[in-house]
């Protein structure tokens, strides 16, 4: 389990974070939603540990894969030379991973391994940062914004692979502008509104409050006005 408790952080004077609580049982997917500066990212870049809360505390027992907002990638090297680097980090065989793993071939990352990262589009470098936080096989997926930078196609290709890892019992956090992605995915939602969790929900209680009638955007929509 992954439990989030009483998370706050200031910027400042400014309050981000008021107190976040989140429980997301194993193999759950968990969507955030919030407007832009909501803290989405600052809450997730505390759960990893690349940022310190002021208060709470982060709980889990597993390894942990983060694909940030903005990718982090080595720009002048190759693909094939990004996830090298990831490899001799968690001392894995470059060759065995690009042979046997089958998020390699999900992602469609073979045929961009000879290409710098720098000329590679938003979507092509999404994958390969999705890619690298898989490496370790983490118990835990973290993603801030895995869609944003997608067309439509990958955009669907990212969330069924998403789709395949829940089915192995993968645990996930992400944040999301999306309201039909987040409804294919999410077991539960988030909805992070100045500083705090406004609401928790599960996609059928959702429905049950705002009816059929109403696109799951729609729904998010008058949940954050
Ligand atoms: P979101 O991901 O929901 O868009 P962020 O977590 O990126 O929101 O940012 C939340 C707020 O914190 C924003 O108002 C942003 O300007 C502010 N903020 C983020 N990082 C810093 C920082 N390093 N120093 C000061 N303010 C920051
Ligand atoms: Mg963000």
């Amino acid at each position: 389990m992954l439990k989030i408790e009483g998370i706050t952080k200031c910027y400042g004077k400014k309050e981000i974070l008021k107190g976040i609580d989140i429980e997301i049982n194993e193999g759950q997917c968990v969507g955030i939603i919030g407007p832009n500066g909501s803290g989405k990212s600052t809450l997730l870049s505390i759960i990893v540990g690349i940022l310190k809360a002021d208060s709470g505390s982060v709980t889990l027992d597993g390894q942990i894969g983060y694909v940030p907002q903005d990718n982090a990638l080595m720009e002048e090297l190759t693909v094939k030379d990004n996830l090298e680097y990831w490899c001799v980090a968690y001392n894995k065989n470059l060759k065995q991973v690009l042979e046997e793993e089958t998020y390699i071939k999900a992602l469609g990352i073979c045929e961009m391994l000879g290409q710098k990262v720098k000329k590679l589009s938003g979507g092509m470098k999404k994958r390969v940062n999705i890619a690298i936080a898989l490496i370790n096989h983490p118990k835990y997926i973290i993603l801030d914004e895995p869609c944003s930078a997608l067309d439509i196609i990958y955009k669907n290709e990212v969330i069924d692979y998403l789709l395949s890892l829940k089915e192995m019992g993968k645990t996930i956090l992400y944040t999301s502008h999306s309201g039909d992605e987040i409804e294919r995915l999410c077991d539960k939602i988030c909805i992070l509104k100045e500083g705090n969790i406004l609401r928790e929900e599960t996609i059928p209680s959702l429905r049950a409050t705002f009816g059929n009638d109403l696109t799951f955007d729609e729904m998010v929509y008058r949940l954050l006005r």
